[in-house]
């Protein structure tokens, strides 16, 4: 019988750029789902942030903040900066995604070692950032 469950993690951002380590509220919605089996769904509702797995180390978190910036180019003159300052932002959520999906097996988020996840803010400092995780399975 598929059961579905879910939980939305709110939170604020600081910094205009910023990785912020979800990992531990995602697996611990996972536990509280009692789902065995099945996938784990980890969605940011905002058109301007997005989701990656990747390595928990300082100095890589500021490299692929380094490299967003470089590929989003926040002082370009965008169209999009003359009604709202945050085009990057946009195409930064659009190319990099808005969602992640993991295997959840045996009661467990699959992940590797090295895949934290994160949610990726590139327009704050934001008073509030949702994460909707969703488990579907058995
Ligand atoms: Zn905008």
């Amino acid at each position: 019988m598929c059961k579905i469950y879910h939980e939305t993690l709110q939170l604020s951002t600081k910094h205009r750029f910023e990785l912020i380590d979800i990992t531990s509220f995602v697996e611990e919605a996972v536990a509280r789902s009692r789902i065995k089996n099945g996938v784990c769904i980890v969605f940011a509702p905002h058109a301007t942030a997005a989701i990656i797995a990747n390595e928990r180390e300082p100095g890589l978190m500021q490299d692929i903040i380094t490299f967003i910036k470089e590929l989003v180019q926040p002082e370009r003159n965008w169209r999009h900066n003359t009604i709202d300052d945050n085009a990057h932002a946009h195409i930064g959520s659009a190319i990099i995604g808005s969602e992640r999906v993991f295997p959840v097996i045996n009661g467990k988020l699959v992940r590797g070692t090295w895949q934290n996840i994160f949610l990726v803010e590139m327009d704050g400092p934001r008073s509030l950032r949702n994460v909707v995780v969703m488990v579907i399975g058995e």
